[in-house]
């Protein structure tokens, strides 16, 4: 399994979770992998040991995407450190979930500002060192919220659907430099960000799907491999469901 052979890759929100899930697909893939996340749990270590053993170039930058400086010297940092930048994944994301109704203005912004926000700095910052390349993929981790809005997520739904605004936007401009954007939209993901869910919660999400069962991290971080690989060039502005039936 060779999709991404040498490739350096940036990985928002890598620390855990679905970000986790894709930075080890992109290692088994031949990719170098920089991660970038705002914390990372005691586990983390021994994680990016475990993709070094496959012969890979790791590197993890303790950065916070909506803070530009800190986030713009990250991606010079990579450049420096393995090179390049091939492939940008924007997949840090928060939830502060609420009825709108009762949602503070803080409780908005908050998610609209790691999740949107976050992205658009991160693109801005990365893109400019692809277009110097003419080369690169940047692929956006929407989800099926952003599609069809959900009930206590008002900001997190907003968000999700920007990002895939973000995405066509970005994928226009820099068609050009052979940069291709996508989204993907999963749907319930089994991670930390959804153990917190209730039974009756995930009862609700399970009867919606025509699956009948939740997405696995690897499930993901498959078709992020893909669209991140010479096999989607031809692939772009696009936004592809991982959510087990669940939009059709
Ligand atoms: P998670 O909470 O397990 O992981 C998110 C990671 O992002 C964490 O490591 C966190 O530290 C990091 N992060 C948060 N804010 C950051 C910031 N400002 N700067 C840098 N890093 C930051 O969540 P997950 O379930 O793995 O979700 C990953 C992405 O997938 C998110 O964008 C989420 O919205 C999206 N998603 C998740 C599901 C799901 O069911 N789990 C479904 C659809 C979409």
């Amino acid at each position: 399994m060779d999709q991404l052979r040498d490739q350096v890759a940036i990985i928002t929100g890598g620390g855990r979770g679905i970000g986790r899930a894709i930075a080890r697909a992109f290692a088994e893939e031949g990719a170098h992998v920089a991660i970038f996340d705002r914390a990372f749990p005691d586990d983390f270590p021994a994680f990016v040991e475990s993709l070094k053993a496959l012969g890979r170039n790791v590197v993890a930058k303790a950065v916070d995407i909506t803070n530009t400086p800190a986030t713009e010297t990250a991606c010079d940092e990579v450049v420096k450190e393995l090179g390049r930048i091939d492939i940008l994944v924007n997949n840090a994301g928060i939830t502060r979930d609420k009825l709108m109704i009762r949602m503070s203005d803080d409780e908005w912004d908050a998610v609209l500002t790691v999740n949107l926000k976050g992205a658009f700095i991160t693109t801005r910052a990365a893109s400019r060192i692809m277009m110097r390349q003419r080369k690169g993929k940047i692929v956006n981790v929407s989800s099926v919220v952003g599609l069809m809005g959900n009930v206590g997520q008002s900001n997190y739904a907003a968000s999700k659907a920007g990002l895939i605004g973000l995405t066509k936007s970005a994928a226009k401009e820099l068609a050009a430099r052979n940069i291709c954007v996508n989204a993907i939209a999963p749907g319930f993901v089994e991670t930390e960000m959804t153990a917190v869910l209730s039974e009756d919660q995930r009862a609700a999400f399970l009867n919606v799907i025509p699956l009948r069962r939740g997405c696995k991290p690897e499930e993901v971080a498959g078709v992020v491999v893909f669209l991140a690989s010479p096999r989607a060039d031809y692939i772009t502005g696009q936004v592809v469901a991982i959510d087990g039936g669940m939009t059709m």
